[in-house]
This record gives structure tokens, C-alpha cells and sequence, in this order.
């Protein structure tokens, strides 16, 4: 034995068990669970991060994330961080201090993005509406007009509140007025319509734990030709080292060169949670979420339980259920979690303690969910 070793103190050697989880249905506000396939992917061997063939799964995965967004957009990547590494990305490259942007806040991510945008040192503009509601095209060509911002933050689906912001015409008001459209679909790609090039949105984020059915940890970002523009003309460096996309462009396009190690095997799942997509098809995935929502919207209506968001920007990933006179919400939820391995979520904000928040995304949008949600959600409310 080494007498100079040094001696090691075992305070913090504790021994834990080996993981035994029990089997939860996620269908709250995300993560949701993925497919077998997915874990596959993520348990598949290791290779790494320059190896040609990885090189070639990066190119796939971008290629799939483009069909998954309708864009064409080159720089379409995965950031290595769950969608608020995405979302953050997108504000630290695209806002220069001072700049100007507007941001509708009808939720708390709407919120959250005039947080990380007045970090950035922008001078941020709050086009307002209550929980639940979205904004009009009027409404939002008027703010564009009044504050004439270099960027328009919307959140294209609020999972605070399950409402889902129409997009017609924005991005031809933001082109007009020389504004890049920035757009957060965490709770909408691979779920509900999101055509991006026909909507003109110039930079757009997502997570991959939500309609994608990968778990968290990896974040789809994209930057259309407007907001690599922007980014190349940048006077000031962008402040967060590790999100800089000019940088990380050289390793996501045909240079290759180092910048941080690509989280390997989280590209392997979300590249399989994207074949599964393109397997079938964006029109039949659509079809799906807006058939199995429309049944939960109709069953809980059957057991006294009423959808919070008009039905007209309703979400079909995420519904706000709204919680019965006299009911508990929190114990209910528990009691689903106890009874029946079923996870949903109460709300935050003006919505805590009125809502649920019951989510059918991506693989968990399924018809065999929907009756047993709607099954234990009944027993839950009488017993808990
Ligand atoms: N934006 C929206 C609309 C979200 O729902 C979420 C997460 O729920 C995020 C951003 C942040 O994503 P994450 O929690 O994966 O960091």
C-alpha cells in the first residue's frame, strides 16, 4: 500500500439501490414516453463524436428535424440541453443589447422569453392577453407597427395554459416591417400543424420530451437565412459561450471541428424518435393528436369535467381541464399517481389549483390512454 495515498473519507460513499422505477403513464405537461425504439437508440453502443459515422447520423437527424418543421432552413440542428438551452440560444444569438424586441405574453413562456431576452440586454416590448387566450393578427400588426421591434417572440403553443396561437399572416407583417418572427414550438412539433417556411418564421425551438417522444435532454433550434444575417452582423460577441451558434455551426456543418462533446447518444434517440415521425407521416401524426384530444375533450365533458381554452385555439398536445367546485385538485392527481401510475399536472400562475394539465403527445396520444385517463380520472375524483 502507498503510505503517501491520500486517505479517502467515505462520509458521502453511500449505497443505494439499483433503479427500480415504477411504470408511469406520462400524461402531463411533458416528459411524455417514448417508444421502444427510442430507448433502443439511447442504449445503443457509444461511438464518437467526430466518428464519420456519427457525422453521418448528425446530417440524418438535421435532414428529419427539417421535414419535421417544413423548413428548408440549412442551420437546423439539435442543441445539446433540454428546450430551454434551445430557447435560450435563440435570444442570446439573435438579441444585440438594445435591441428592441416584442414579446406576446399570454402564458408563463411568454414570460420566460422577456426574462432571457432582457438578459441579453434587449429593450423588451409585452404585448399582453390573459391566460388562455391568443392574439390576432390585428393585434399583433398594430405592436409591430407601434414598436417597430427587430424581433417578435410568440410562443406558438402555451403549456402553461393549452392554448394555441394562430399564425396566419404574421410572418408577411414581420417580413414587411423588417422584423424577424421568432417562434417556440416545444409544445406543438410532431403534435400539431407547425409549417414554418409557409409561416415565414425566421427562427424557431423546440424540446425533444414533448410531441417528438424523446426524453429531455436534447432541443431542436433553427435559424432561417434573416437571422443568420443578423447573427453574422452582430457588433458585440455573443454572450454565452456555450450557445453561440457561430461557433457551433463550424461543428454542424462541413467543417467539423470541435466545439463541445455532442451528447452522443441522446442524438441516436431523438434521430429515432424523428424516423418514427417520417415513418408516419406529419398528416396522419396530426390527425391523430386532433382525433385523441378531441375524445378526451368529449369524455371529460361526459364526467363534469370542462376544457378551460375555447375551442377554437384549443390544443390538442396539452388540455387545461378545468378542476370541479369542491373537488382537490392536488389530491386527485396524487390519487391517479398512486392508484394507476398516470402522472397529470395542476397549473402555476392565475391557473394553479383551477386547472389540470393532462398532455397527449407524440406516442402517449393514443386511444387506449384517452379511456383509461378518462376511466381513473372519474374513480380519482370520487375517492380522493
Ligand atoms: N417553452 C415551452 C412552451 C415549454 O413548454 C417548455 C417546457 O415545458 C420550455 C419552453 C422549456 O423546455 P425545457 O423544460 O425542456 O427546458
Amino acid at each position: 500500500m502507498d503510505h503517501n495515498a491520500p486517505v479517502v473519507n467515505d462520509k458521502h460513499r453511500i449505497r443505494t439501490a439499483q433503479l427500480d422505477l415504477p411504470p408511469r403513464l406520462l400524461l402531463g405537461p411533458g416528459p411524455s414516453n417514448y417508444s421502444n425504439r427510442v430507448r433502443q437508440a439511447l442504449s445503443t453502443n457509444e461511438i464518437g463524436h467526430l466518428d464519420p459515422r456519427f457525422i453521418d447520423i448528425m446530417n440524418e437527424t438535421q435532414e428529419l428535424l427539417r421535414y419535421v418543421w417544413q423548413t428548408d432552413h440549412a442551420f437546423t440542428i439539435p442543441v445539446s440541453g433540454t428546450g430551454s438551452a434551445a430557447m435560450e440560444a435563440s435570444l442570446a444569438n439573435l438579441v444585440e443589447p438594445g435591441d428592441v424586441v416584442l414579446i406576446g405574453v399570454n402564458g408563463y413562456f411568454g414570460e420566460r422569453l422577456c426574462d432571457m431576452a432582457s438578459r441579453y440586454g434587449a429593450d423588451v416590448r409585452r404585448l399582453e392577453k390573459g391566460w388562455g387566450e391568443v392574439f390576432t393578427t390585428d393585434e399583433i400588426g398594430e405592436a409591430i407597427e407601434f414598436h417597430r421591434p427587430s424581433i417578435l417572440g410568440l410562443i406558438h403553443a402555451e403549456t402553461a395554459t393549452g392554448a394555441l396561437q394562430p399564425m396566419d399572416r404574421i410572418g408577411k407583417l414581420c417580413r414587411e416591417f423588417n422584423c424577424l418572427l421568432l417562434l417556440d414550438t416545444v409544445t406543438s412539433l410532431g403534435g400539431v400543424p407547425v409549417t414554418l417556411d409557409r409561416w415565414h418564421v425566421d427562427v424557431a425551438y423546440s424540446g425533444g420530451q414533448k410531441c417528438i417522444s424523446c426524453p429531455p435532454g436534447i432541443a431542436p433550434l433553427t435559424l432561417g437565412p434573416r437571422a443568420l444575417e443578423k447573427l453574422n452582423r452582430r457588433k458585440t460577441k455573443v454572450a454565452n459561450w456555450y450557445l453561440d451558434m457561430s461557433l457551433l455551426s463550424k461543428y454542424w456543418g462541413p467543417e467539423r471541428t470541435y466545439h463541445h462533446t455532442a451528447p452522443v447518444n441522446m442524438v441516436f434517440a431523438l434521430r429515432e424518435a424523428l424516423r418514427i415521425i417520417a415513418e408516419e407521416g406529419l398528416e396522419d401524426r396530426w390527425e391523430r393528436h386532433s382525433r385523441n384530444a378531441t375524445a378526451l375533450w368529449e369524455g371529460l365533458e361526459e364526467i363534469g369535467v370542462s376544457p378551460y381554452v375555447s375551442e377554437e385555439w384549443r390544443l390538442p398536445s396539452l388540455t387545461t381541464a378545468i378542476v370541479p367546485e369542491g373537488v382537490d385538485a392536488k389530491a386527485v392527481a396524487a390519487y391517479l399517481l398512486e392508484h394507476f401510475n398516470i402522472e397529470i399536472a395542476g397549473a402555476f400562475g392565475p391557473l394553479a389549483g383551477k386547472v389540470w394539465r393532462i398532455g397527449l403527445m407524440g406516442h402517449n396520444s393514443r386511444h387506449e390512454n384517452v379511456v383509461l385517463l378518462l376511466a381513473a380520472l372519474k374513480e380519482a375524483m370520487d375517492n380522493a
